[in-house]
């Protein structure tokens, strides 16, 4: 008989080692399973409460949420007294103007920036859009010609008129004692509003943000905590975090944040100010799919339905991947900006 045909009709029960300790373990891991407290119950302790209560609770609501939020993303208290703004480079294109310049972001630390413009700003205002980057992208991503998926929104924008501007926030290092990686990207990107600012040509009133992915995530952090952003768009980033538990970086997460709130919730922090979300129907199901953008924004209607504000809010599901709509954004931006 060969040693197989043995086993196969023979259990040697004189070795329990194989069968007791398996057992013993499953059994120890069941009664964990069922006793150990579910961590479900302490999570989104802040979820969106009950429309019906009315705008007052939404709006404290809101100022509860970003004040937590802002605690657990340890933003900086304090801003520099200067930008310390110093030009690095200056393209002339055919019609606009691409210049590279670094300023700085904490009194610590300096950041660079691109602003794409178009090429006769004298005299007058324009509005302007913070544009984001997703993973393995740069400051230049919004602007080059081979980075298929962002479609060159950024100077699509400056065709139409705006002012734009990027950052890093690819970064997957905390640069500075006491911060959190997600507070200094969503840092950096405010200091981009704060310069926008402080330039003569920028109307602060007419302020978006647009972003893919890593970069849609950001827009609706952006959108969500600085309420001078007056319309985001956010594409590849509808989602809910179970799902961005499994098959992601884990950068989106910071202690903490998952006890507070899910995605929903941090969208919702921008009503009524104007909010696009796109999300491509060739999505795989592990990614950004439509279906469960669908339901996190039947979330978000009815704040925004509350707040008089479902005129400012759309949903694009469009018939590209992982990729920035561009159409879409561009006549959204230019009706809410
Ligand atoms: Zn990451």
């Amino acid at each position: 008989m060969t040693k197989r045909g043995r086993n196969r009709t023979h259990f040697d029960f004189h070795k329990p080692f194989f069968i007791y300790v398996p057992l013993f373990v499953f059994t120890i891991f069941m009664v964990f399973s069922v006793c150990w407290p579910a961590e479900d119950k302490q999570l989104r302790r802040l979820k969106i409460p009950e429309t019906s209560a009315g705008k007052d609770i939404i709006v404290s609501w809101q100022d509860k949420v970003r004040s937590e939020l802002s605690k657990k993303l340890y933003l900086p208290d304090t801003k520099p007294e200067s930008f310390a703004a110093k030009q690095l480079k200056k393209n002339e294109n055919n019609g606009w103007v691409l210049e590279e310049i670094e300023i700085q972001s904490t009194p610590g630390r300096q950041i660079r920036v691109c602003m794409g413009a178009p090429a006769d700003i004298k005299d007058k205002k324009f509005p302007a859009v913070v544009c984001i980057h997703g993973h393995g992208g740069n400051r230049y991503s919004a602007f080059e010609e081979n980075q298929t998926l962002y479609h060159q929104f950024g100077k699509r924008l400056v065709e139409r008129g705006f002012i734009v501007i990027t950052t890093d926030v690819g970064q997957h290092e905390v640069y500075e004692k006491n911060r959190t990686l997600m507070g200094e990207r969503l840092w950096d990107l405010i200091r981009c509003v704060d310069y926008l600012e402080t330039l003569p040509f920028v109307d602060v009133n007419r302020i978006g943000c647009a972003g893919l992915s890593l970069g849609g995530e950001m827009a609706m952090w952006l959108g969500a905590m600085d309420t001078r952003i007056k319309a985001t768009v956010v594409c590849g980033f509808l989602t809910y975090m179970d799902q961005m538990e499994r098959n992601h970086c884990m950068c989106w997460k910071f202690e903490g944040l998952r006890e507070v709130v899910d995605f929903p919730d941090i969208y919702a922090l921008i009503a009524p100010r104007a909010l696009q979300c796109q999300n491509g129907e060739k999505e795989p199901p592990d990614q950004f799919p439509p279906s469960l953008a669908r339901k996190a924004w039947e979330e978000i209607i009815p704040v925004y339905e509350v707040l008089g504000a479902k005129d400012r809010l759309e949903l694009v599901i469009h018939p590209g991947g992982h990729e920035v709509s561009i159409e879409p954004m561009l006549k959204f931006l230019r009706e809410q900006l």
